[in-house]
């Protein structure tokens, strides 16, 4: 039963029942309809209560039926309101703890709304590239004043119910008892007789042209690439000049446009892969999760350092272990500056910087691992390195303890081979800087233990991370997907273009930042010494030796004042460099390639397709369980645009046979084997016009 209906003390308990956040699905839908007219012919009923079972009031729609007939089967959630709205006995919503969304439209449609003191209150669709679709638009600007409303529309942030009582938006804030509370409420507004409804007030608007040309100013940047907001502030203006029916088909409208934007597509797609990235298709969801109370990282360098602080912010305690103690306070200094960063702009008060620092145990002991639940190494990414950090730890490392590494190129399965227990032995690949960036990449290896990846995921959720889970190959996920863009990137160079050029073109397309300023960021030596190895282990490796030109220039990028670009002491605007352009007219020159005009569109289109060919190969091998999870990684880790849904779900968008086709042009036109060979996941769904994401 979605809602049970009792009658208490003459008034009528409508309780809503939809685990987890009460989503109104279909079933809830349809038997709040029916309770609130039965409570109509029921002689011995005054009013009507209407609440959430469990511990909240509601969530707003059921995402499970999201993009299902059932999502506006009727009764839709105009529906719904409507028979609310036209009861003839009041309605009381008593909103516990929550209503977002279509949670709390709903409760608007109400004659009177109470709330438990701890009750937060949100339309968060904005956030998904939509508005709120069920009246929202409409009635919380009457029901709380223009400028708090379109606040809290255009932002989707949630606001404490507290702020809105006293007869904005709640009646009362019921302390103690919350159903003994809400019946009485509703018996005292029954006594009164009244059926006040929302869609009746006026606006209190103040100078509403003020207001309103002022949430558009707010949202020019977003707006750029984002419509909803513009259209929340539409719905929202419309209503306010011409009336609430009015406004109520233009919100109709407005949503209708946004349900269909790529943008909202993106969003929404980004929203769902979020969870989807959290299940792992033969990880049963119910695996016990092994409790994780100590952690232990190896090594306080770059990544150690804010690899500890994730796991400090979120109250577990790290042993931190290094080789010497100067490099061991070097760690600590950093992470300490790191925090002093966030007490001087106000994120963080003092006492918490040392109550943080209190739970780091540093040592220059591998035997001070011996309690830790799980150990991650982020030492040098050297394999005979990381043989004698995990022989360490598998004879140190308690029974049951998880030991990941941090790395970024090597073999995991290899690393877990140096074990007696591979099992437990999984890759955590964070991203840097490791405490602000969202992306992890958990690295499967052949043998690691389906509850050594649900403790990671777990663990991942609890730090804050997205979570990808990504086979055993070079360069997992992300980075596999990268140097395929980076090698287009330098054959770019190469056919006639300039960093400044490519950087702009694939910036003008959304990403943060060109491959070329990023890599001056980053260091250009990091590449270098990787090309270095690989052509060892692989003499027969063949690449273009353009960047390996600027690094033998002494060009590792902003750390040397130059790299692709010019920098100035102190400043990090790139200003292209005349010695670098000329440097690489003269390559082209010396490897026999005459330069041409690269179009931005070209320039584009080879990035983001490198991006997607090699994608639809990490699917076709099984790297990556679904497109979704690739996408995860470029929103979280890599820059890529959030309004394009990330390199899948963008060719999705596009169509694969025009990937395909565009592959075959560049083919032709560059001689490049890359495109010459698409994946073969990439063909077979071109042609039967099928797309990567379902
Ligand atoms: P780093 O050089 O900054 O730090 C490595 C630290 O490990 C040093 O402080 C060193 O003293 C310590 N160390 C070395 N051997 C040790 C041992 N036997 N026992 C204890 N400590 C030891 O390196 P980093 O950039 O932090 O990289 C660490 C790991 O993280 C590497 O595997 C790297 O590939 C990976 N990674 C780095 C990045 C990045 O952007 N820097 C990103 C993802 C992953």
């Amino acid at each position: 039963m979605a809602v049970s209906y009792a009658v208490q003390d003459g008034v009528a308990l409508v309780t809503f029942e939809n685990p987890p956040v009460n989503g109104l699905n279909h079933a809830t839908r349809s038997g709040i309809v029916e309770a609130v007219r039965r409570a109509q012919d029921d002689a011995q009923v005054v009013a009507i209560v209407l609440t959430g079972g469990g511990s909240v009031f509601s969530g707003g729609a059921d995402i499970t039926e999201f993009n299902t007939p059932a999502a506006i089967a009727e009764p839709n959630l105009h529906t719904v309101i409507a028979a609310v709205e036209s009861s003839t006995k009041p309605v009381v919503a008593a909103v516990n703890k929550l209503a977002m969304g279509g949670g709390l439209e709903l409760a608007l449609g109400a004659h009177y709304r109470v709330a438990t003191p701890d009750a937060q209150v949100a339309l968060p669709e904005v956030k998904i590239g939509l508005l709120p679709g069920a009246g929202g638009t409409q009635r919380l600007p009457r029901a709380i004043g223009l400028g708090i409303a379109l606040k809290m529309i255009v932002g989707g942030e949630p606001v404490a119910a507290s702020k809105l009582a006293g007869g904005q938006l709640f009646d009362e804030i019921v302390e103690g008892d919350f159903i003994a509370g809400a019946v009485a409420f509703a018996r005292q507004a029954a006594a009164r007789g009244a059926l006040p409804r929302v869609r009746e007030r006026e606006i209190a608007a103040g100078d509403a042209h003020a207001v309103f040309a002022q949430a558009r100013e707010q949202i020019a940047q977003a707006a750029k690439h984002f419509p909803a907001p513009g259209k929340c502030i539409e719905s929202v203006e419309h209503g306010q000049q011409h009336g609430f029916d009015a406004g109520l088909v233009r919100e109709r409208e407005c949503f209708a446009e946004l349900l269909e934007s790529p943008e909202s597509r993106a969003l929404r797609h980004a929203f769902f892969g979020e969870r989807a990235a959290s299940k792992i298709p033969d990880v049963p969801s119910n695996t016990p999760a092994r409790p994780i109370r100590e952690v232990g990282v190896i090594g306080a360098g770059t990544m150690g350092g804010g690899i500890t602080m994730n796991f400090i912010n979120a109250g577990l305690p790290v042993v931190l272990v290094e080789t010497k103690q100067d490099a061991l306070d070097r760690g600590l200094a950093t992470i300490r500056k790191n925090y002093e960063r966030n007490v001087k702009s106000g994120k963080l008060t003092a006492e918490q910087l040392e109550s943080r620092m209190a739970l780091i145990r540093s040592s220059l002991s591998f035997d001070d691992l011996k309690s830790a639940d799980l150990i991650i190494e982020a030492v040098f990414e050297e394999l005979s390195v990381k043989k004698q950090v995990f022989e360490k730890i598998d004879a140190i490392a308690k029974a049951g303890a998880i030991l990941a590494s941090n790395t970024s190129t090597l073999d995991v399965d290899k690393i877990a081979a140096f074990t007696k227990r591979p099992e437990d032995v999984v890759g955590m690949h964070f991203f840097s800087p490791a405490n602000v960036m969202k992306l992890l990449e958990v690295v499967r290896g052949e043998k690691t233990a389906k509850d050594v990846l649900a403790t990671v995921m777990v663990l991942a959720k609890k730090i804050r991370k997205t979570a990808v889970v990504s086979g055993v190959c070079d360069g997992f996920i992300g980075n596999r997907m990268v140097e395929q863009y980076v090698r287009q990137a330098l054959e770019m160079l190469e056919e006639g273009g300039l960093p400044e050029q490519i950087d702009k073109a694939i910036e003008q397309f959304g990403f943060a930042m060109g491959p070329f300023r990023m890599s001056d960021l980053a260091g250009n030596d990091i590449g270098w010494a990787i090309r270095k190895r690989r052509s060892i282990e692989n003499p027969s490796l063949v690449y273009s030796k353009i960047a390996d030109r600027l690094c033998e220039d002494g060009r590792f990028g902003q750390k040397t004042g130059g790299g692709w670009y010019d920098y100035q002491a102190g400043d990090r605007t790139a200003h292209p460099s005349k010695r670098v352009d000329d440097m690489i007219v003269a390559y082209s020159a010396e490897t026999g390639k005459a330069r041409r005009t690269l179009a931005d569109a070209e320039i584009v289109e080879r990035l983001v397709f490198a991006l997607v060919n090699e994608g639809a190969k990490i699917l076709e091998e099984g790297i990556a369980s679904k497109a979704s999870d690739i996408d995860m990684v470029y929103l979280t880790g890599y820059g890529f645009p959030l309004f394009r849904g990330g390199p899948m779900l963008y060719a999705d968008m596009v169509g694969l046979g025009h990937v395909k086709q565009a592959m075959e042009r560049y083919a032709a036109a560059t001689g490049d084997t890359f495109w010459s060979k698409p994946a073969t996941l990439l063909t077979e769904l071109a042609a039967q016009g099928r797309r990567f994401n379902g």
